[in-house]
């Protein structure tokens, strides 16, 4: 009568026999309990597999906003950077003496410059005191310069009228000495 009641079936995943009171159902489909356990340890295996999945995507999630962080602060420290290079730049412009665009002045040897500056001077000294001055000594150093005074002792300056002057070269170097013929003594 129990023999009769001992009823066999085969578990759908592995195909072994099994005591039907054994078997475990499961949407329709009988499964022994080895499979069951297997199951149940895959599952177990794929939950744990989706926990590390989401585990490592929250920590990549994290892991770029710091490196995003990092870059921006990486970028704010390289801007800054160039704010204050660009800074100093200025401030080193800013405190170089004015580009030397420098027109080398010898009025040792530039006597036609001598010439135009002691002629301004003279023209600085009528305009404020409203006559020539007696002679180019009185022009420094406020008219021209002691330098140009120094040069201007080879010009003879004569005061004619109120109004009109006469300057003449009398000395020049002694490299560009004139000849009596009015050319460079080469004999020099
Ligand atoms: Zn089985």
């Amino acid at each position: 009568m129990g023999q009769e009641q001992q009823r066999y079936i085969k578990c759908d995943a592995c195909g072994v026999s099994i005591l039907e009171q054994c078997a475990i159902e499961e949407s329709g489909q009988f499964f022994c309990g080895d499979c069951v356990v297997r199951a149940t340890k895959k599952e177990v295996v794929i939950a744990e597999k989706i926990s590390k999945e989401k585990r490592d995507k929250e920590y990549e999630i994290e892991r770029n906003k710091t490196i995003l962080k990092q870059k921006k602060r990486g970028v704010i420290l390289f801007v800054a950077t160039l704010v204050v290079l660009g800074i100093t730049q200025l401030i080193a412009i800013y405190n170089q003496p004015e580009p030397l665009v420098t027109t080398k002045v010898d009025l040792e040897t530039d006597t036609a410059l001598a010439n135009a500056m002691i002629i301004s001077g003279i023209n600085g000294y009528y305009s404020v005191h409203e006559k020539l001055p007696a002679q180019l000594k009185v022009l420094a150093p406020q008219y021209i310069s002691d330098k140009l005074f120094q040069v201007s002792k080879r010009f003879h300056y004569q005061r004619l009228n109120d109004d009109s002057y006469e300057l003449k070269i009398i000395q020049q170097r002694e490299e560009s000495t004139l000849n009596r013929s009015g050319l460079p003594d080469e004999n020099k």
